[in-house]
């Protein structure tokens, strides 16, 4: 395989389309010495196979606003591969949504989930809906309405869904009612992320944060580090910051950063009870700002239209959005004296912060390993489903600890260095894309 030949075909198929294109040219750098000593995969195609999606579905979603306007969005269902199971990803809704983003997501999808050990294929799905400022009302009936043309494309043993950006518990709650309505199918199977009463799985709402922890805690007992009084950057409010924020907390880390699109606030006195559940209140409320965190908590600060990485600390984990820290950020953070980054967001880091961070050789992981623990605890949702039981929330979080515990394994094996630095990108890459490749090599030209 040569890369630059590969990717000028998908840049001339596919213009434009950069976060896809950045994603694609991160796993194939990652993958070609190894892809190299395997002509049966170069036989196969699988490369040029794998970095196309099975199948879109481009829909139009139609809906009434308050004031009685109709209002018109685009959805997309992206089923990216299904070597190794059932299709599996979140479903995002944000104005900037478009196929190209949603392509990335896919396939990074594919080679996370294939990093759980869990049998699951990738796809994600989104709409370019803006939540913020919506009522509860009308995210109700966007998401119904987004359903009513999805629903016959999902289901527990073909494509199961979930939350990602600006999806939550409340928007698969409303999409789930609408399905049911639909398909007249009862299995809570068809999309995970569900209400504690109706199907879902203890621990899943924290659990992408969580399993974000466990991986670094594996990380730094490598390097013989501990995250104890260490200071954490965290870009970000949500569900995903929220679970990254509690756990960091609890083992002994001070969070002194939160952000939002609107600036971030430092807060030098570290996380408590009362901050933590703050930050799900000020998600909830829809209105994308966290400045009103440090209105409430006089012994924080809020500095407005600065990111995160302009806080002095020694561990950043981006938790928001797609290259929300790019190398001038890398910059500022490792003149700051950072030496862990951790990508909790999918592709968080622009390739120019990767490299930065690398060359620095501060301990550095890509989001496909790090916040893998979510979609992971998706797929112990399904099993629980499938099942027709629930676990403890001590059952599931020791399964996700082994989990993380297996990925962090699997990025050394393929990741360690001649000498001794271990490069988690790679290490990522190569064991997500050996189990696809080798599934679908054995399922034939399909
Ligand atoms: N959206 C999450 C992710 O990026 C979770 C997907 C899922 O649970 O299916 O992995």
């Amino acid at each position: 395989m040569k890369v630059q030949t590969i990717m000028a075909d998908l840049e001339r198929k596919h213009p434009g389309e950069n976060e896809y294109l950045q994603a694609v040219r991160e796993v194939l750098e990652s993958i070609e010495e190894v892809y190299n000593i395997h002509p049966e995969f170069e036989k196969a195609k699988i490369v040029e196979r794998m970095v196309e999606p099975d199948r879109i579905f481009t829909f139009r979603v139609t809906w009434v606003d308050d004031r009685g306007e109709i209002q018109t969005n685009l959805g997309y269902r992206i089923q990216f591969n299904s070597a190794i199971g059932p299709y599996k990803g979140g479903i995002r809704f944000h104005k900037a949504v478009n196929p190209s983003m949603l392509k990335f997501l896919g396939f990074e999808q594919t080679f996370k989930n294939a990093l759980t050990t869990l049998p699951m294929g990738g796809a994600k799905g989104g709409s370019d809906f803006d939540p913020v400022g919506k009522s509860d009302a009308e995210i109700m009936r966007f998401c119904q309405a987004f359903m009513w043309e999805l629903w016959n494309n999902i289901g527990p043993d073909t494509d199961v869904p979930a939350g990602d950006v600006g999806v939550g518990g409340r928007e698969i709650g409303y999409m789930y009612g609408m399905y049911k309505k639909l398909a007249r199918e009862y299995n809570t199977g068809v999309l995970t992320g569900k209400g504690m009463t109706w199907g879902g799985s203890l621990i899943r709402p924290e659990a992408t944060g969580f399993g974000a922890l466990y991986f670094v805690e594996h990380m730094l007992a490598k390097a013989g580090k501990s995250i104890k009084g260490a200071t954490v950057a965290i870009s970000g409010f949500g569900n995903v910051a929220w679970g990254a924020a509690t756990k960091a907390t609890e083992l002994g880390a001070k969070v002194i950063a939160i952000s939002g699109p609107d600036g971030v606030v430092y807060n030098p006195e570290g996380m408590n009870k009362e901050k933590l559940d703050y930050m799900l209140v000020l998600r909830a409320s829809n209105q994308n700002v966290v400045a009103p965190f440090a209105e409430k908590f006089p012994d924080a600060t809020f500095i407005p239209a600065k990111k995160a990485w302009s806080i002095k600390c020694d561990i950043a984990l981006p938790c928001a959005f797609q290259n929300e820290l790019n190398g001038d950020d890398a910059a500022e953070l490792l003149a700051n004296g950072t030496w862990c980054a951790a990508e909790v967001s999918n592709m968080g880091c622009t390739p120019e912060a990767i490299a930065a961070f690398q060359n620095a050789g501060i301990l550095f992981a890509p989001g496909k390993a790090v916040n893998a623990g979510g979609v992971a605890t998706s797929g112990l949702e399904m099993t629980q489903n499938a099942m027709h039981i629930s676990w403890s929330a001590a059952e599931v979080d020791q399964k996700l600890h082994y989990i993380m515990e297996s990925i962090h394994a699997a990025c050394v094996k393929y990741g360690t260095q001649e000498d001794g630095y271990i490069n988690y990108v790679k290490g990522a890459n190569i064991a997500g894309f050996m189990k696809v490749a080798q599934a679908m090599l054995e399922q034939g030209i399909v």
